[in-house]
């Protein structure tokens, strides 16, 4: 079989017949409870074999090789759901931080890049090794995280704070840093499922800054993510585990010693 055969799956398709699901937003499906259907929905992802339920929701890869085109329907689909939906803030001279540089993060770092060339991006992590992966991927700035990451972001902006926070990692402490270096009319977008709380109050976030949770993507979004890699605009730090290692991989994932995103090949 040659890689022309391969397509990617939509992970979070469901009815195919609500209103949100008729737009493409499957993700959204109104007759769905919980975190979408699909491969969000039944146990079993990771096996030999897995039975969609239409073909529209395999995408072609073209020439994509599918071991390194596998992150794309998740970390990279999630990212650039979350990006796109706050463009219109991402004009020149804005800034956008993205908290977080693992598999998720560096991803939204390169989707950035590749659809806001005036945009400012700014990287936050614990990791020195993180960080010096997200200045290869696109960022401007790489900051560890703490107090003198958000004086310097404040800084970097005249003390207004930034148009998109993206907060890829999603615990209190992440939150926290998020809200102080958001700005009026800004968006502050939680995409990592760290399960942390933010306090609201009439005073933070910022007035009208806007608090989001998106949850992975719609369908056409997934086509325009797959024409980004096979353009070359974004591409996954990737290591490769045979099914019968998964365990090793998820180990691995759990201590943080994954660069980027460990896929699962069962046939190599
Ligand atoms: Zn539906």
């Amino acid at each position: 079989m040659t890689t022309q055969a391969f397509r990617i799956v939509y992970g979070p398709w469901d009815c195919g017949l609500c209103a949100n699901c008729g737009e493409g937003r499957e993700n959204y499906c109104e007759r769905t409870s919980g975190l979408g259907g699909g491969l969000g929905g039944h146990d079993g992802g990771m096996a030999e074999y897995l039975l969609v339920s239409a073909t529209r929701f395999l995408i072609p890869l073209d020439v994509l090789d599918p071991r390194e085109a596998a992150p794309l329907a998740d970390a990279a689909l999630t990212s650039y759901h979350a990006v796109k939906r706050s463009l219109y803030l991402l004009g020149a001279g804005s800034t956008a931080v993205v908290i977080g540089a693992g598999g998720l993060g560096q991803m939204a770092i390169q989707i950035l890049r590749a659809v806001t060339s005036a945009t400012t991006i700014v990287a936050v992590d614990t990791a020195a090794d993180k960080l010096a992966t997200a200045r290869r991927m696109g960022a401007d700035e790489a900051l560890m995280a703490g107090d003198e990451a958000v004086t310097r972001v404040r800084e970097m902006t005249g003390g207004q704070g930034v148009q998109l926070v993206l907060d890829m990692v999603g615990v209190d402490a992440t939150l926290r840093m998020a809200v102080q270096v958001a700005r009026v009319l800004g968006n502050l977008t939680i995409v990592g499922l760290g399960g942390g709380a933010l306090p609201v109050s009439s005073l933070s976030p910022p007035h009208e800054c806007s608090v989001c949770s998106p949850y992975w993507g719609y369908i056409t979004e997934l086509m325009e993510v797959v024409d980004l890699a096979r353009a070359g605009r974004i591409r996954t730090l990737v290591e490769y585990f045979p099914l019968e290692r998964a365990d090793e991989a998820y180990r691995l994932l759990h201590e943080g010693k994954i660069q980027g995103r460990a896929v699962i090949t069962p046939h190599t």
